[in-house]
Protein backbone atom coordinates (compact mmCIF):
# COMPACT_ATOMS: atom_id res chain seq x y z
CA UNK A 1 0.00 0.00 0.00
CA UNK A 2 1.24 3.27 -0.84
CA UNK A 3 1.14 5.75 2.44
CA UNK A 4 0.00 8.95 1.57
CA UNK A 5 -0.16 12.16 3.39
CA UNK A 6 -1.70 15.41 2.36
CA UNK A 7 -0.78 18.59 4.42
CA UNK A 8 -3.07 21.39 4.09
CA UNK A 9 -2.72 24.74 4.92
CA UNK A 10 -2.82 28.37 3.36
CA UNK A 11 0.38 29.06 2.33
CA UNK A 12 -0.21 32.56 2.15
CA UNK A 13 2.84 32.34 1.31
CA UNK A 14 4.73 29.07 1.42
CA UNK A 15 7.33 29.67 4.40
CA UNK A 16 11.11 28.40 5.50
CA UNK A 17 8.76 26.62 8.90
CA UNK A 18 6.31 24.84 6.07
CA UNK A 19 9.36 23.85 3.65
CA UNK A 20 11.30 21.95 6.33
CA UNK A 21 7.83 20.20 7.25
CA UNK A 22 7.44 19.10 3.72
CA UNK A 23 10.72 17.58 3.34
CA UNK A 24 10.37 16.02 7.28
CA UNK A 25 7.03 14.41 5.46
CA UNK A 26 8.33 13.74 2.26
CA UNK A 27 10.98 11.23 4.04
CA UNK A 28 8.36 9.26 5.55
CA UNK A 29 5.88 8.79 3.48
CA UNK A 30 5.86 7.45 0.09
CA UNK A 31 3.92 10.53 -1.26
CA UNK A 32 3.04 14.18 0.12
CA UNK A 33 0.28 16.34 -1.19
CA UNK A 34 0.56 19.85 -0.51
CA UNK A 35 -3.60 21.09 -0.33
CA UNK A 36 -4.38 24.85 -1.08
CA UNK A 37 -7.52 25.17 1.12
CA UNK A 38 -9.64 27.50 -1.07
CA UNK A 39 -11.42 29.68 1.66
CA UNK A 40 -13.93 32.16 0.71
CA UNK A 41 -14.14 33.52 4.17
CA UNK A 42 -10.47 34.86 4.04
CA UNK A 43 -8.61 37.84 2.23
CA UNK A 44 -5.70 35.91 0.78
CA UNK A 45 -2.48 38.05 -0.08
CA UNK A 46 -2.07 35.52 -2.84
CA UNK A 47 -4.67 34.24 -5.32
CA UNK A 48 -4.84 30.41 -5.55
CA UNK A 49 -3.38 29.95 -8.78
CA UNK A 50 -0.12 32.14 -7.77
CA UNK A 51 0.07 30.29 -4.45
CA UNK A 52 -0.15 26.56 -5.88
CA UNK A 53 2.37 27.73 -8.59
CA UNK A 54 4.50 29.59 -5.62
CA UNK A 55 4.34 26.27 -3.75
CA UNK A 56 4.88 23.88 -7.07
CA UNK A 57 8.32 26.26 -7.69
CA UNK A 58 9.38 25.72 -4.30
CA UNK A 59 9.13 21.97 -4.00
CA UNK A 60 10.59 20.99 -7.24
CA UNK A 61 13.26 19.48 -6.02
CA UNK A 62 11.44 17.27 -3.57
CA UNK A 63 10.18 14.49 -6.15
CA UNK A 64 7.63 12.57 -4.00
CA UNK A 65 5.09 15.81 -3.54
CA UNK A 66 2.25 16.76 -5.78
CA UNK A 67 0.61 20.13 -5.00
CA UNK A 68 -2.94 20.60 -5.63
CA UNK A 69 -5.92 23.10 -4.55
CA UNK A 70 -9.05 21.81 -2.93
CA UNK A 71 -12.75 23.30 -1.49
CA UNK A 72 -14.89 21.52 1.28
CA UNK A 73 -14.11 19.31 4.31
CA UNK A 74 -10.10 18.42 4.51
CA UNK A 75 -10.99 14.50 5.13
CA UNK A 76 -13.01 14.26 2.40
CA UNK A 77 -10.22 15.44 0.05
CA UNK A 78 -7.74 13.64 1.65
CA UNK A 79 -10.10 10.37 1.27
CA UNK A 80 -10.84 11.29 -2.46
CA UNK A 81 -6.85 10.99 -3.26
CA UNK A 82 -6.55 8.05 -1.39
CA UNK A 83 -4.31 9.35 1.30
CA UNK A 84 -4.47 7.93 5.02
CA UNK A 85 -2.63 10.99 7.06
CA UNK A 86 -3.13 14.83 7.57
CA UNK A 87 0.27 16.62 8.30
CA UNK A 88 0.13 20.19 10.74
CA UNK A 89 2.95 21.50 12.11
CA UNK A 90 3.00 22.71 15.73
CA UNK A 91 5.24 25.47 16.82
CA UNK A 92 4.04 26.69 20.06
CA UNK A 93 1.88 25.89 22.43
CA UNK A 94 -1.03 28.22 21.21
CA UNK A 95 -0.98 26.18 17.86
CA UNK A 96 -1.85 23.59 19.97
CA UNK A 97 -4.92 23.91 21.05
CA UNK A 98 -6.44 24.93 17.64
CA UNK A 99 -4.57 22.18 16.37
CA UNK A 100 -5.73 19.16 18.60
CA UNK A 101 -9.63 20.34 18.30
CA UNK A 102 -9.10 20.25 14.53
CA UNK A 103 -7.22 16.96 14.95
CA UNK A 104 -10.36 15.54 17.16
CA UNK A 105 -13.18 17.30 15.08
CA UNK A 106 -11.65 15.27 12.02
CA UNK A 107 -11.35 12.28 13.64
CA UNK A 108 -14.74 12.13 14.43
CA UNK A 109 -15.45 13.01 10.98
CA UNK A 110 -13.66 10.33 9.55
CA UNK A 111 -12.19 7.76 12.14
CA UNK A 112 -9.95 6.11 9.15
CA UNK A 113 -7.98 9.24 8.96
CA UNK A 114 -5.05 10.31 11.35
CA UNK A 115 -3.25 13.36 11.95
CA UNK A 116 0.57 13.26 12.20
CA UNK A 117 2.19 16.60 14.01
CA UNK A 118 5.43 17.73 13.48
CA UNK A 119 6.88 19.98 15.64
CA UNK A 120 8.48 22.93 13.83
CA UNK A 121 12.18 23.35 13.40
CA UNK A 122 14.05 25.34 16.47
CA UNK A 123 15.00 27.67 13.66
CA UNK A 124 11.13 28.73 11.80
CA UNK A 125 9.38 28.23 15.38
CA UNK A 126 9.08 32.34 15.23
CA UNK A 127 7.97 32.28 11.52
CA UNK A 128 4.71 32.61 10.14
CA UNK A 129 3.16 33.80 6.93
CA UNK A 130 1.20 36.37 8.68
CA UNK A 131 3.84 37.76 10.11
CA UNK A 132 5.73 37.87 7.18
CA UNK A 133 3.40 39.83 4.99
CA UNK A 134 3.26 42.74 7.60
CA UNK A 135 7.09 42.92 7.91
CA UNK A 136 7.49 43.34 3.85
CA UNK A 137 4.11 45.85 3.74
CA UNK A 138 6.32 47.43 6.21
CA UNK A 139 9.86 47.16 4.02
CA UNK A 140 11.60 44.68 6.11
CA UNK A 141 13.62 41.85 5.54
CA UNK A 142 12.17 38.65 4.88
CA UNK A 143 14.99 36.95 3.03
CA UNK A 144 15.73 34.44 6.66
CA UNK A 145 12.08 33.60 6.47
CA UNK A 146 10.97 32.41 2.62
CA UNK A 147 13.24 30.82 -0.03
CA UNK A 148 14.28 34.12 -2.57
CA UNK A 149 11.70 32.77 -5.19
CA UNK A 150 8.64 33.83 -2.26
CA UNK A 151 10.67 37.35 -0.78
CA UNK A 152 10.24 38.34 -4.50
CA UNK A 153 6.52 37.35 -5.16
CA UNK A 154 5.72 39.05 -1.58
CA UNK A 155 7.80 42.20 -2.64
CA UNK A 156 5.96 42.51 -5.85
CA UNK A 157 2.77 42.42 -3.85
CA UNK A 158 3.69 45.22 -1.70
CA UNK A 159 5.66 47.33 -4.71
P1 LIG B 1 -3.76 27.29 8.19
O1 LIG B 1 -4.56 28.47 7.71
O2 LIG B 1 -4.40 25.98 7.83
O3 LIG B 1 -3.29 27.35 9.59
P2 LIG B 1 -0.99 27.79 7.43
O4 LIG B 1 -0.45 27.88 6.04
O5 LIG B 1 -0.88 29.00 8.28
O6 LIG B 1 -2.48 27.32 7.23
O7 LIG B 1 -0.32 26.59 8.22
C1 LIG B 1 -0.41 25.27 7.79
C2 LIG B 1 0.21 24.35 8.84
O8 LIG B 1 1.62 24.59 8.94
C3 LIG B 1 -0.33 24.53 10.26
O9 LIG B 1 -0.38 23.27 10.91
C4 LIG B 1 0.71 25.40 10.93
O10 LIG B 1 0.75 25.20 12.34
C5 LIG B 1 1.98 24.90 10.27
N1 LIG B 1 3.04 25.90 10.28
C6 LIG B 1 2.97 27.18 9.90
N2 LIG B 1 4.16 27.81 10.05
C7 LIG B 1 5.00 26.89 10.56
C8 LIG B 1 6.38 26.92 10.99
N3 LIG B 1 7.10 28.04 10.93
N4 LIG B 1 6.91 25.78 11.48
C9 LIG B 1 6.14 24.65 11.57
N5 LIG B 1 4.86 24.57 11.20
C10 LIG B 1 4.28 25.67 10.71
Amino acid sequence: MEHIAVYPGSFDPITYGHLDIIRRASSLFDKVIIAVLINESKTPLFSIDERVKMLEEVVKDIPNTEVMAFKGLTVDFVKSVGAQVMVRGLRAVSDFEYELQMSHTNKTLAPELDTVFFTTNLEYGYVSSSLIKEIAKLGGDISKMVPPYIEEKVKEKFK
